[in-house]
């Protein structure tokens, strides 16, 4: 049956009509090659579309979908990689999330929230590192109100250490009500991030208990919803693979993103599909881990169904697998990650009572910079829309021809032009002044004579933060 808010937000997600999608839907070569066709004409697809896609066990039509997925990413993104790093402010919890080593019945669960002075020292870690966009990340917990949270917004823009700035914090925290929404939107958040979790209600209940904040499935459900309606129309939307059926998980994320483009016009600026991880006195169960191999399917197939998103692939991955899902259709990564409280200015080894969960990449961040260039992507620190005002427009890189060479592409040169400036390696240096000219070389667009004078600037006269 389906429940109604006062908003009027409805249930939306129909858990049986999903699972007769994922259990009834035949496999139909011609029908694929069509989607596949629809997806490339970066049109949105359709759950029973989506649900066509999944059901290809096909090898040659499987690598059709990557192929897919590989040119999709390329015309909407380019070769870019867009980087961040998250920045735990506290991890007390009122809810008690199963697979969480920050729930509230975790007694040995070392708890912390940042002093002002403490988060100020770990912005300045991270701006040493050269980024330039975080994720603040809290657990729920009635100390963590939108005031604190507009707070520590204000004070992370507020550090500014050499020629360090973060010039772009999300948020990734607890649904809130729309005056909450209002108070961390005025302290210039970017994207607001919103999990499901699982969308499938009897596997919700199952890991949300019902006592706590977080267990009621709607009223999360709801929250990106009050979200937009409080003026936040940056906000992303993920589910944590391993609770359930990750076919179902796809399909439901799917149907929330034609939610929210149907009601407010447009859909959620980025899509997260975190594998579910080791913590601390967790006990996994097995029955619908995601093998690599799904993964990859996954991943392919949510690329071809939101052609407009950015799709966010963290540090919860192995360096291998991150390697190759790369290509896939995602734009932004995590770099240098530390989930400890704190973490970033410690040069411990994991410890896992005081973090959430186990990562695959521990790599630092010029390491993965120098990667990304040695694998021919640019490594981008841009965030250059959000400062020149070309906002709420989440889909211009998707819908304007061109976006990519006008904007992404130079932004991602100059950011990482400043990037080798300040902070890289010699080794990163040059890996990437040789990718500099490769792009410069076949830069074509009319803005190229003003994109060479500005990375001059940058690399002769140290002038920082020119952007498109
Ligand atoms: Fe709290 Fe989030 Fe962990 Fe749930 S997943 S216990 S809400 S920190
Ligand atoms: Fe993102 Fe805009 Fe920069 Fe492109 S130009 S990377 S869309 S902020």
């Amino acid at each position: 049956m389906k429940r109604e808010l006062s908003n009027g937000c409805y249930d939306f997600i129909d858990d049986l009509y999903i699972e007769n999608l994922v259990d009834e839907t035949k496999e139909n070569d011609i029908m694929v090659r069509e989607i596949i066709a629809k997806s490339l004409n970066k049109e949105a697809l359709t759950v029973e579309e989506t649900a066509a896609l999944l059901a290809v066990t096909n090898d040659d039509l499987l690598e059709e979908i990557y192929d897919a997925a590989r040119t999709l990413k390329k015309n909407v993104y380019g070769n870019r990689i867009v980087i961040f790093a998250p920045l735990y402010t506290g991890n007390l919890c009122e809810n008690d999330c199963k697979y969480c080593s920050f729930r509230r019945s975790s007694s040995e669960t070392v708890r912390k929230t940042l002093s002002e002075n403490e988060l100020v020292k770990q912005v300045e870690a991270l701006e040493d590192a050269g980024h330039k966009r975080l994720i603040l990340v809290c657990g729920e917990h009635s100390k963590y109100t939108p005031e604190f949270i507009a707070k520590s917004v204000e004070t992370v823009y507020s550090v500014k250490k050499g020629n360090g700035d973060i010039r772009r914090v999300n948020i990734n925290a607890a649904p809130m009500d729309t005056e909450g929404y209002k108070i961390v939107k005025a302290s210039g958040i970017g994207t607001y991030q919103i999990f499901q979790e699982t969308y499938h209600h009897k596997t919700y209940s199952k890991y949300h208990p019902s006592n706590t904040l977080k267990g009621d499935y709607l009223y999360r459900l709801d929250g990106l919803t009050r979200a937009y309606e409080a003026g936040c129309d940056d906000v992303g939307i993920g589910a944590l693979f391993g609770l359930y059926d990750w076919r179902f998980e796809v399909l439901a994320m799917v149907t929330h993103a034609r939610f929210l483009m149907d009601k407010f016009g447009c859909g959620p600026h980025t899509v997260s599909f975190p594998r579910i991880r080791p913590s601390y006195g967790v006990t996994l169960e097995e029955k619908y881990l995601v093998s690599d191999a799904d993964f990859k399917r996954l991943v392919a197939i949510l690329r071809l169904a939101i052609p407009y998103t950015g799709m966010i692939l963290t540090a919860r991955e192995t360096p291998e697998i991150r390697r190759e899902i790369m290509e896939f259709g995602v734009s932004q990564i995590d770099a240098g990650t530390k989930l400890e409280l704190g973490g970033y200015t410690s040069s411990r080894e994991q410890e896992m009572r005081k973090e959430q969960f186990h990562i695959g990449d521990t790599r630092e961040m010029d390491e993965i910079v120098q990667e990304l260039l040695k694998n021919g992507y640019i490594p981008s620190f841009c965030t250059s829309c959000y400062r020149a005002g070309r906002t709420g427009e989440q889909f211009m890189e998707f819908a304007i021809p061109g976006f990519i060479e006008q904007f992404c592409t130079p932004n991602a040169l100059l950011t990482l032009q400043e990037y080798l400036l300040d902070y890289g390696s010699p080794a990163t240096v040059k890996a990437g002044d040789a990718l500099i000219k490769k792009e410069l070389a076949r830069y074509s667009h009319t803005n190229r004579e003003e994109l060479v004078k500005k990375l001059n600037k940058t690399k002769s006269e140290g002038i920082h933060d020119l952007f498109f």
